[in-house]
């Protein structure tokens, strides 16, 4: 292999954490930005990647690799500071960051923040933003070059599908000399709807991994969880109880209604009402228009014709799901306080023959995380400001994950056999985790856990 390259890797949101992700490569001279992110935890400000970093270097690209808020939300942002900057992404992926900006800056800027907001943003100059994406479809290739460097051979860009929500993908950059590959978020293996991601079938230079679950141990199957779920389930409705289950809209939302329904087809448990609305519904439509191009379980899966009835915001604490058990899919996932699910928790909690079930990632610093990790009889406050709230409801948490576990992380190392593995995208104990055990496995391996604005060189 020829060592001509000159590629480095820096940090520019996401430290140690999932949230806020964006990262810099610099592949002789062209600058690649994947993914502009918010953090979900964060307010204002604090929530952007740190873009300054980008002002000492030259910046071409911006890949973006789904429309989760955490790798999409701060492209508008980013756009508006480096406004020379092309995008690409998936087709799918372009429409539903249509839906989640609008959605995202219409609840960021109705915070009333004491310092340091974001700035405003109309809503015309997303659609504008949106205009300008190019669209690269899973399985294909195109050749960038960058502005600045025009005399180098471009870098190929192939396109994976990564498994973990529509239109999600991983990016395989090739030089003449160099195959860099950048997971996104990734699920190897597959959902009620997500058939599994596709990783390229050749060895890989540099690996950059997402490791969101590489915390958690993999101690059951996704079968075993099933039917653990459909025992819950019943022994909540044979109490007369409903079940209120926190989902991220876009993803886990789609997943379970389609796996709810594929339960209750297969009269695993009773017919009962599901609750769904919002923003989560016009995703579904979007997942529905894309059911044939896009690698699914089941292309005849059509969630708008999945019986549902309509979360009311203005009934919301009255319904009837107080006196009929039902279940009610509401987001956030992770209970942000003033969503549907946090307003809906704080009355279920009450009730001693309901439940709450997670299905997702929990924050540490979410209320989600706070009522998981606290036992029945406990008195907990959701948030700082909020009453006391007696924990008198079943809570479970099932693992329906829309990422691989950490042992398909570290398979997909052992498969694509990397020289230099940048892990991104994960809580500190977790990427340690995965450290310790790639090295383990494999001795001539460089591992990077990059830090904040830190230019990692990755070859010479
Ligand atoms: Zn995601």
């Amino acid at each position: 292999m020829l060592k001509n390259d000159k590629i480095s890797f820096t940090l520019i949101g996401g430290e140690k954490e999932i949230g806020a992700n964006c990262y810099y490569l610099n592949v002789n001279g062209t600058g690649i930005i994947l993914e502009a992110g918010l953090h979900p935890e964060k307010k204002g400000i604090e929530s952007l990647p740190d873009f300054e970093i980008l002002k000492n270097f030259d910046t071409d690209y911006a890949l973006i690799s789904h429309s989760h808020i955490d790798h999409i939300g701060a492209l508008p942002y980013l756009i508006q500071k480096y406004p020379h900057i092309k995008i690409y992404t998936t087709p799918q992926t372009r429409d539903i960051a249509e839906v989640m900006l609008h959605n995202s800056l219409f609840l960021s800027q109705k915070e009333i923040l004491d310092t340091d907001p974001l700035p405003y943003y109309p809503r015309e100059q997303i659609d504008l933003l949106i205009e300008t994406f190019n669209i690269i479809k899973v399985k294909e290739s195109i050749e960038l070059e960058g502005y600045h460097h025009k005399s180098i051979k471009p870098i190929e860009i192939s396109v994976f599908d990564a498994g973990h929500i529509l239109g999600s993908a991983g990016f395989l950059l090739k030089t003449a000399n160099h195959k860099i590959f950048f997971t996104g978020d990734t699920c190897a293996s597959k959902q009620t709807i997500m058939a599994g991601a596709d990783y390229p079938n050749e060895n890989i230079d540099i690996l950059i991994l997402e490791c969101t679950t590489a915390t958690n141990e993999t101690t059951i199957t996704r079968k075993e969880e099933i039917k653990r779920f459909i025992k819950a389930i019943n022994k909540i409705v044979d109490n007369g109880g409903s079940i209120l289950i926190p989902v991220f809209a876009l993803g886990k939302l789609q997943e379970m209604l389609a796996l709810l329904n594929t339960l209750m087809k297969k009269g695993s448990i009773p017919e009962l009402d599901v609750y769904t609305g919002g923003l989560g519904t016009e995703i579904s439509s979007i997942y529905d228009l894309h059911r044939y191009t896009s690698k699914r379980t089941n292309n005849k899966i059509i969630l708008k014709n999945i019986p549902q009835s309509q979360l009311n915001q203005e009934n919301l604490l009255s319904d009837k799901y107080f006196k009929v058990p039902s279940i009610v899919l509401a987001s956030s996932g992770m209970v942000f306080e003033n969503t549907v699910s946090y307003l809906l928790a704080q009355r279920w909690l009450k009730y001693k023959n309901f439940a709450i079930f997670f299905v997702g990632y929990l924050d540490p610093k979410s209320p989600g995380y706070r009522i998981l990790n606290s036992n029945k009889n406990d008195v907990i406050k959701l948030t700082a400001s909020t009453e006391e709230i007696k924990i008198m409801c079943d809570v479970d948490y099932f693992r329906f994950s829309t990422h691989s576990n950490r042992e398909e992380l570290i398979n997909l190392v052992k498969i694509l056999k990397p020289k230099t593995l940048i892990l991104v995208h994960g809580e500190p104990e977790g990427m340690k985790w995965i450290q310790t055990k790639v090295q383990e496995k494999i001795t001539d391996i460089k591992i990077i856990i990059p830090e904040l604005g830190k230019e990692h060189q990755i070859t010479n």
